[in-house]
């Protein structure tokens, strides 16, 4: 009989000594057990004692499930010994959640596990394994903590025992994020305008705000507008009266602009000219009238009699103008002549009430009111005054952007609802009115005066 009593309850480490008991007949007493190790390696064991125990005290070098089998005699017995390099971590700790990657000064919640290490335990949460970031306590074998870094880069997170026996690390990229800056442009901004002919200037404005205010401006010094950002774009009308190469620049900051030259050309020499208010009178335009942006053009009759002849002096034609005016503001108690231009049979032109306010012509007034200065429900205008028509009308298409005068576009009414109508119109087509004349406008020669400002202006 050959048994062991007592031997190792758990794995040993290598190079640990340990021992293991056992008893045998005690016929066998004062014999020497045999030692085979794995099957192969044989070595002398201790000798059995009178009492039949026996104590062998043994090592191994090497890790694994080791094989003793002892031997005495015709007796034997075997013991497997598992044999590790460590001892199974009882304590340790982890990183359960952490991004790979934070964009710098952005917080951050990290958390990780504390295996059996009880509640309140303080650990360490360090940076790059120098820089301390937080003191996380163990929860329920838990812990969090929250980190931030102002400058990007690869960082080592490690969490730690504070003194350092247990320890786990990982990786982490911290992440420039530059603010993108603002960026103003011009879209396909054209290189040569006509002086007084209206170009419509647009941009993009990226990374501003809707409603941000840049501005629009000529040779450094010239505002020309005002344009508020929407869904990152800008447009704005602008008119150049004198010719020349001129700097556009849009402007959103001292850091922020974008410029292009423009060639403003010379207008060709005519001998049509706008005769000014001041030829006529020394009123202006009351200020309070409310500000006009001209979309179409009204084509009248003053509907007056005594019209100036043809061959009228400018002293007539101005006497006339004063005639209308009084009409206009002591007859219907307007604040100023409804028109913003008059036509004379003279084939003069005369500024009327300021472009720049409403009219008071054909109810719905948002365009600008022309009056041929007569009766022209039968009669026909003149040549000189068709002339003047055109020419008049020309100039005003090119001021404000208007670009085809004889396609009809939905138009708003007073008494017809929408219609068709082009943009150089007669007062009959938005007001049930005999004005400017009868058969569709034909006495004042409208669809003539459509297609020769239309061939103008292409
Ligand atoms: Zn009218």
């Amino acid at each position: 009989m050959l048994q062991v009593t007592q031997g190792p309850q758990s794995p040993v480490l290598v190079r640990q000594q340990f021992s293991i008991l056992g008893t045998a007949s005690a016929t066998y007493a004062g014999q020497t057990l045999t030692i085979i190790v794995d099957g192969r390696f044989r070595t002398t064991g201790p000798e059995i004692r009178p009492n039949g125990t026996w104590q062998v005290d043994f090592l191994f070098q090497d890790p694994g499930n080791r094989r003793l089998r002892l031997e005495v005699g015709t007796d034997s017995t075997e013991i497997v010994i598992p044999v590790v390099t460590s001892l199974p971590e009882a304590q340790r700790l982890r990183f359960t959640q952490i991004p790979t990657r934070i964009p710098v000064q952005q917080a951050t919640l990290v958390e990780g596990t504390a295996d059996n290490y009880p509640d309140g335990t303080e650990l360490q949460l360090r940076a790059d394994r120098q820089f301390e970031l937080a003191r996380p306590t163990v929860e329920a074998g838990k812990w969090r903590a929250t980190i931030g870094f102002n400058q990007p880069g690869r960082r080592i997170i490690e969490i730690r025992t504070l003194d350092g026996q247990q320890r786990a690390e990982v990786e982490l990229d911290v992440i420039g994020v530059t603010p993108r800056p603002p960026r103003v442009s011009f879209t396909n901004p054209p290189q040569r305008v006509r002086e007084e002919e209206t170009v419509l200037l647009s941009g993009g404005a990226e990374n501003y705000n809707d409603g941000d205010q840049l501005i629009l401006r000529a040779d450094q010094r010239l505002e020309l507008a005002r344009p508020r950002v929407q869904d990152g774009k800008w447009q704005a009308n602008t008119l150049f009266r004198q010719p020349g190469n001129r700097l556009i620049e849009i402007i959103g900051s001292e850091q922020d602009k974008a410029q292009f030259v423009l060639e403003v050309v010379a207008a060709p020499p005519s001998s049509f000219q706008i005769l000014a208010r001041s030829a006529w009178t020394s009123n202006p335009t009351p200020s309070s009238l409310p500000n006009l942006a001209p979309r179409r053009i009204t084509i009248h009759h003053t509907a007056l009699s005594a019209a100036p002849s043809t061959s009228a002096t400018q002293a007539q034609d101005a006497a006339r103008m004063r005639v209308i005016w009084n009409s206009h503001v002591n007859g219907n108690g307007w604040s100023d002549i409804g028109y913003h231009f008059i036509i004379m049979p003279s084939g003069r032109v005369f500024s009327a009430r300021s472009e720049l306010k409403r009219g008071a012509h054909d109810v719905i007034n948002d365009g600008l009111g022309v009056a041929f200065d007569g009766i022209y429900t039968s009669a026909t205008i003149n040549q000189k005054m068709f002339d003047a028509a055109v020419a008049l009308c020309t100039v005003l298409c090119r001021r404000y952007g208007i670009k085809n005068t004889v396609t009809p576009v939905p138009t708003a009414t007073a008494d017809f609802g929408t219609r068709n109508l082009p943009l150089i119109l007669g007062h009959r087509d938005r007001v049930s009115t005999q004005c400017p004349g009868t058969e569709g406008g034909r006495t004042v020669r409208l669809p003539e005066i459509r297609t020769a400002v239309n061939a103008q202006l292409q």
